[in-house]
């Protein structure tokens, strides 16, 4: 018994939400929730899994205009990301301009996540690996005993995150996955915030950006 997941692509820029679900309680992580709201709440019942919380890897809207409604409207308790993308909630307004958003709600998380945090579902728990460069308070979610990280922007298939936002940076995105990610091993598959699934072993091959 581990943990099992549900990718659910939201938004107009088709951001991977995804469900974390521990297989012997049911219990399920919501991870960037970004919007679509309904579509969510569709798979959690069709999924029959009851859920318990909602991670957030990062401020960018795409990952986030959805997790004030759902929070309030599940009860659930927002943890993530680093206090450092505190500037990225608190300029909802401006977001939802640039990435021609429908109005939604900024939020404070119950929880800010820093390095080594770890967060539970269920009975499994995620290791917390602060991933900055993409944006400064960037947090990916990591459970070793099935292998999985779920990275939002940080790393993608065959590409990386994108550097030119406030306080982006490309050096310290490159670091951060040369350092963080690929010490976790070859065999380690993610799920980007975009696009298909890998694993950290075949972007070291071939990932133009951070191959080795
Ligand atoms: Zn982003």
């Amino acid at each position: 018994m581990s943990l099992r997941f549900v990718i659910i692509p939201v938004t107009s820029y088709q951001q991977n939400c995804s469900l974390l679900i521990c297989e012997e309680t049911n219990k399920a992580a919501i991870v960037d929730p970004g919007g679509d709201i309904d579509t969510i709440l569709a798979v959690i019942k069709e999924e029959k899994v009851i859920p318990e919380i909602i991670l957030v890897t990062h401020g960018h809207l795409d990952h986030v205009g959805g997790v004030s409604e759902l929070a309030k409207k599940l009860s659930l308790p927002i943890e993530g990301p680093q206090q450092e993308d505190i500037f990225w909630l608190d300029a909802f307004p401006s977001q939802i301009q640039t990435f021609g958003f429908p109005h939604c709600n900024s939020f404070t998380p119950t929880r800010w996540l820093n390095d080594g945090d770890t967060v539970k579902v269920g009975e499994q728990t995620l290791e917390v690996i602060h991933c900055p460069g993409h944006t400064p308070g960037h947090v990916i979610f990591f459970h070793p005993q099935s292998k999985l990280a779920v990275v939002g922007d940080v790393l993608f298939n065959g590409s990386i995150g994108r550097t030119d936002f406030p306080k982006g940076n490309f050096d310290t995105l490159i670091s951060s996955i040369k350092e963080k990610l690929w010490p976790l091993g070859k065999d380690i598959k993610f799920i980007p915030g975009h696009g298909p699934m890998s694993t950290f072993g075949q972007e070291m091959k071939s990932n133009p950006y951070v191959s080795i």
